[in-house]
């Protein structure tokens, strides 16, 4: 998982065990580079303009210095969504598709993987799943009033919604498709949180 994964809302969905009482990705940890000095040990900052603007180097305070981290890494393929988007794919698939956490068992990964293979193979499919942008902004409208003095402007918050291209839709199936059977080969399960 990026940083930028933990700071945004979203759903990992990938290959994991089931027991009675768990659910746990299929992977192991391992070194990796770290995300915020890219694996250099250090970091670049630069100056403020008033301070003379120059470049100076530190230390990364994440790894220590060492361009490293120890981490959980997923042996089989993974796939991150903002929550709209995890939640349309699970609705569009046929899954579950109002809680947060879920799973496939190994016994359903066939009928899932006929699914995807479906969706890969038709266009009218994907599209099902497209959306436009869209960039909503309220009525136009008083929007504070102090003393007699009353403004006008946009009512409420723009909000901007990016859509999915038939691209970002194909990409969904494919990870999904190459998770599923990476799953069925070792007996496991897709599950997502
Ligand atoms: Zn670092």
């Amino acid at each position: 998982m990026k940083i930028n994964d933990i700071i945004t809302e979203s759903i990992s969905f990938d290959v994991s065990t089931i027991d009675d009482k768990y659910i746990q990705s299929v992977g192991g940890r391992k070194e990796v580079d770290c995300d915020i000095c890219d694996g250099k040990g250090e970091n670049t900052y630069r100056n403020h303009p008033n301070q003379g603007g120059d470049t100076y180097t530190e230390p990364c305070g994440l790894c220590n210095g060492t361009g490293k981290l120890d981490r959980f890494v997923p042996d089989g393929p993974t796939l991150n969504l903002s929550n709209g988007n995890a939640f349309d794919l699970l609705r569009h698939l046929g899954l579950q598709d109002d809680e947060y956490t879920g799973h496939v068992a190994a016994k359903d990964l066939p009928a899932l993987r006929r699914r995807l293979i479906k969706m890969l193979n038709s266009e009218k499919d994907q599209s099902a799943m497209t959306k436009d942008t869209t960039d909503t902004q309220g009525d136009m409208g008083a929007t504070n009033t102090q003393g007699n003095v009353t403004s006008i402007g946009r009512q409420g918050a723009r909000m901007v919604d990016m859509g999915r291209t038939p691209e970002q839709v194909k990409r969904y199936a494919k990870v999904m498709l190459d998770m599923v059977e990476y799953a069925m080969k070792g007996d496991h399960i897709i599950s997502w949180g």
